[in-house]
């Protein structure tokens, strides 16, 4: 039987790749996306399945979730990709506003919780479950503290506290499910060319997207509670 997958934010960038790589595996990969017209337009494209989800808003996490039990019962992989970022405020955490720092970790911290909280019973019930969760570099307070490197320059106070809070999560929840064969991972795409960064990345989201299939597809012998790099090498906290 064809495993499933959930992609949140696929309605373009990772996301959209991300289901597209999949379904090239074989995998049933449904497009999560928050604006109805987007996700469903996505998914005619890469011919797949589509559910209405805003990691933000509870009613619709539970609503995506009723949907994906009812049409698949299980679920086997749920990429965690949903994420934003504010602007730069000029590189000084002193700037970011509060309102920013919430709106930020809203999405892409609190919403993973509630994504993964609502999927994991059907989680539990695939032989074989992977999270995968989209994280960043810039969440690594190893790199971010060596002078010189980009992840030094990039002082986006909202979005890489974000990314580091996500880190936590993804550690979190791979210890509760450490006896099971639920495996839950962070990883940073490297810097990809998106809406997210105004399509300045050097490398492209399908390049991205590869990163979270390797997670998402990785054999029983897989690591978990692990953050990786495109290269599949762990990244410092
Ligand atoms: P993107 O093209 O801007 O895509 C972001 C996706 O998230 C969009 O589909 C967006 O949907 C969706 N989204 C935002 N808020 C949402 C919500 N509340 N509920 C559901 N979906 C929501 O950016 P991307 O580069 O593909 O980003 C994907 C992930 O990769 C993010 O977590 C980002 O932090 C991470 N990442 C990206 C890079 C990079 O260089 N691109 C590097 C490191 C990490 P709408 O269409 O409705 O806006």
């Amino acid at each position: 039987m064809s495993r499933t997958a959930l992609v949140t934010g696929a309605s373009k960038g990772l996301g959209y790749q991300t289901v597209r790589l999949l379904g090239e595996r074989g995998i049933t990969a449904i497009v999560g996306a928050r604006d109805e017209e987007r996700g469903r337009s996505a998914a005619r494209e890469l011919g797949a399945p589509f559910v209405q989800i805003d990691v933000t808003d509870p009613v619709s996490v539970e609503a995506a979730a009723k949907w994906i039990e009812h049409e698949y019962e299980t679920l086997d992989i749920l990429v965690n990709n949903a994420g934003i970022t504010v602007p730069h405020q000029d590189g000084l955490p002193s700037m970011a506003t509060l309102a920013d720092l919430r709106r930020v970790f809203e999405t892409n911290v609190f919403g993973v919780v509630a994504v993964t909280t609502a999927m994991l019973p059907m989680l539990l019930r695939s032989e074989a479950g992977r999270i995968v969760n989209v994280s960043s570099d810039l969440g690594s307070m190893t790199r971010g503290l060596v002078p010189g490197t980009p992840q030094w320059a990039q002082n986006n106070l909202p979005y890489s506290a974000s990314k580091a809070a996500l880190n936590m999560v993804t550690v979190a929840f791979a210890k509760e499910l450490w006896d099971t064969p639920v495996k839950v991972n962070a990883e940073s795409p490297g810097f990809c060319a998106t809406d997210i960064n105004n399509f300045t990345g050097f490398r492209t989201a399908e390049q991205g997207a590869q990163v979270a299939v390797r997670l998402a597809t990785l054999p029983a012998g897989g690591p978990t509670g692990g953050f990786f790099d495109a290269d599949g090498e762990p990244i410092p906290w």
